[in-house]
């Protein structure tokens, strides 16, 4: 039986995380971020992912995209560099020398080909950095009792909107059952698990559950979740704790969807929005 303590993040808490940049920075010091996201017909999901990872302060980013997705990311992202994969259409591999990454994001657009089966295995079993696991990434794990038993050990968070958390954690009774079960997954597995929705919840393997107090339902729109992989991928690139990344990026992505309301409302938004008001989010909160 694990403990459960409960809590809010305020703006108090997010402030208090948020740290300043260094004067005498580079680069190097924000970190190296990996996205493996993306594939035929889903490239805007990388697209998304990466605009609000470089948005949230990451220092170098990487996408591996399939031949299909090249010049659109190349065009659309040009901050970001871009690997291909030797699939036309789906990611199948990693990258050489994946070792280098601080970090990896992987999930938005991915499509749920055998050969991408096969690559989010190669993951789980090598990657020795913090992954932040989302969409098809998570479908493909929780259709596997052979992928779920490989979900490594150290730093996982897992994106989950209410369907894919199902998939991966089994169909709760009722809300609090929901919780309880999350709270046994986050135990079992070492991981950290952000329970997507209005008031996002977010478990921790030592049985916290933080609540969200931000965002609001014109962000029930697609392309949101992957914005948020790309915010949380870019806080653990520049190395705040995983607890930490999750409760800032929640609490972050949520307060851009509300100052998007002033400008967009909650009918028109779409996830671009939510991306193009990360500046002011960040900059209300230094
Ligand atoms: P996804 O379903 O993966 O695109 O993720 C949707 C994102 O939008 C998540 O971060 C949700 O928390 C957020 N979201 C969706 N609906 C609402 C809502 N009604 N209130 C607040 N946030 C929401
Ligand atoms: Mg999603």
């Amino acid at each position: 039986h694990v403990e459960t303590t409960l809590h809010c993040t305020t703006q108090q808490d997010v402030k208090h995380l948020l740290k300043p940049r260094k004067r005498f920075s580079h680069k190097g010091l924000y970190g190296h971020a990996l996205l493996l996201c993306g594939g035929y017909g889903k490239m805007g999901a990388a697209m998304l992912a990466a605009h609000a990872c470089l948005r949230s302060g990451v220092g170098l980013l990487t996408i591996q995209a399939p031949p299909v997705g090249y010049s659109v990311l190349q065009t659309a992202v040009p901050e970001a560099m871009t690997l291909v994969d030797k699939n036309r259409k789906h990611l199948s591999e990693l990258p050489q020398g994946i070792e280098k990454y601080d970090v990896i994001g992987t999930g938005p657009g991915l499509g749920t080909e055998k050969v991408t089966q096969t690559a989010i295995g190669q993951l789980l079993a090598t990657s020795t950095q913090p992954l932040v696991i989302d969409a098809d990434a998570i479908n493909i794990i929780a259709s596997s009792d052979r992928l779920k038993s490989q979900i490594p050990k150290h730093s996982v968070i897992f994106t989950p909107h209410p369907k894919e958390f199902e998939r991966l954690v089994g169909k709760a009774q009722n809300d609090y059952d929901r919780l309880e079960r999350m709270k046994e997954f986050c135990h079992k597995h070492a991981c950290y698990i952000t329970l997507k929705g209005n008031n996002t919840a977010i478990g921790t393997p030592d049985g916290n559950i933080y609540f969200n107090t931000t965002g609001n339902s014109g962000m029930a729109t697609g392309g949101t979740g992957d914005v948020l992989t790309g915010i949380i991928t870019a806080f653990v690139a520049q190395n705040y704790s995983l607890e930490e990344a999750c409760r800032l990026g929640v609490y972050v992505h949520g307060l851009a969807g509300d100052l998007a309301l002033n400008t967009v409302g909650e009918i028109s938004m779409i996830a671009s929005d939510v991306i193009d008001h990360l500046p002011k989010a960040l900059l209300s909160l230094q």
